[in-house]
């Protein structure tokens, strides 16, 4: 078997290939070609929780599991909040094959499914970039909104503003891009035409008031049936896509929430993003409406991202 650490992940998987892995990944999902168990998640105690799930890509493809721990309030900050196991079996012996880093795997495969979802749904001419959260997401949601459109500037905003400055200054260092650390979500977001919501807030940090017309939103912070990071009106007055529908109608914390006021009902959930791309759904319909894209987080994601740099790793590259 292989053992594949994060600094190899990260040689293998660019945002760029993440990109076409998770549009494979996510159309293949909306065509009923991958299985999936319902994602199992065992709360731990400080907040912590302790992820299972499992899935295959479909007839001859890889299949395998994922145990993931995560620990959003950490007194070391080089911890990860994110740390496992992706196992894959080789899909003609059985045998377990790979087992590859999770924490790095998670930050690219969800990046990288935010990213291609912002090339499916947002304006073409989308320029100004906002970031809620400053973390690990964060970082990552700015490199690979890079691949999809010409970023004029990234605003960052951060509960911990000294946090907020730490990240412009490692992105400037990185990418030449300005990036301003905001002291509000105001000064983020006004004006943006992406915007990532990548925290672990548990209530409503972006009001719709703040959206301007045309936005388009990856709403990821939220994994789970409990924390929100947008209001009611903001799902309401959005065309609100999933990456997967049964996940985001049992899991997804905002639209359950405006569901359940009344606001919306279920039927609000356009569709999947796997079902834009395979053209059963149309996405953005208007340049002044507002898109969102609600990750969860699918193992599907988990073991394409995996079973590409498995490949690569196998074969040497
Ligand atoms: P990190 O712990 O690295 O960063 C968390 C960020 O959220 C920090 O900026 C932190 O601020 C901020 N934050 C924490 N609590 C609050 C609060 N109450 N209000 C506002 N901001 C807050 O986590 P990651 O970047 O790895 O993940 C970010 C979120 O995305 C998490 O909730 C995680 O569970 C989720 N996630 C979703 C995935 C998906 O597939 N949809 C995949 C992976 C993660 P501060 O600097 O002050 O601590």
């Amino acid at each position: 078997m292989i053992l594949i650490d994060p600094d190899r992940i990260r040689d293998l998987l660019s945002y760029r290939d993440g990109i076409t892995v998770m549009r494979e990944a996510m159309a293949k999902l909306s065509a009923g070609e991958t299985k999936q168990m319902l994602r199992n998640i065992l709360p731990l105690d400080h907040g912590r929780m302790f992820g299972v799930m499992a899935g295959t890509m479909g007839p001859g493809g890889a299949w395998g599991s994922k145990l993931v721990s995560v620990t959003p309030e950490r007194t070391d900050p080089a911890i990860p909040s994110h740390q496992g196991v992706v196992i894959l079996f080789d899909p003609d012996t059985g045998a377990p094959a790979c087992q590859a880093e999770a924490g790095a795997i998670t930050a690219i495969r969800t990046a990288s499914a935010s990213a291609m979802a912002t090339d499916v749904l947002a304006r073409t001419d989308a320029r100004d970039l906002a970031i809620l959260g400053t973390g690990e997401q964060a970082y990552h949601h700015a490199l690979a909104m890079l691949e999809v459109r010409d970023i004029g500037e990234i605003r960052l905003w951060g509960r911990t503003h000294e946090n907020a400055e730490k990240l412009a200054d490692r992105l400037v260092a990185e990418t030449g891009i300005d990036v301003l650390a905001c002291t509000s979500v105001q000064q983020a977001v006004v004006g943006a035409d992406i915007i990532c919501t990548v925290t672990a807030a548990q209530e409503p940090v972006l009001p719709a008031a703040c959206v301007k017309p045309g936005a388009h939103i990856n709403l990821v912070g939220s994994s789970f049936d409990g924390p929100r990071e947008i209001d009611d009106a903001l799902v309401a007055g959005s065309r609100f896509f999933a990456d997967s529908r049964e996940s985001v109608l049992a899991q997804g914390a905002e639209l359950r929430h405006a569901i359940k006021t009344g606001i919306v009902d279920e039927s609000h959930l356009v569709g999947e993003i796997g079902e834009v791309l395979l053209g059963n759904v149309e996405g953005r319909l208007r340049d002044d409406g507002i898109t969102i894209y609600n990750s969860l987080g699918h193992i599907v994601q988990d073991i394409a991202a995996a079973a590409f740099i498995f490949e690569k790793a196998r074969v040497g590259i």
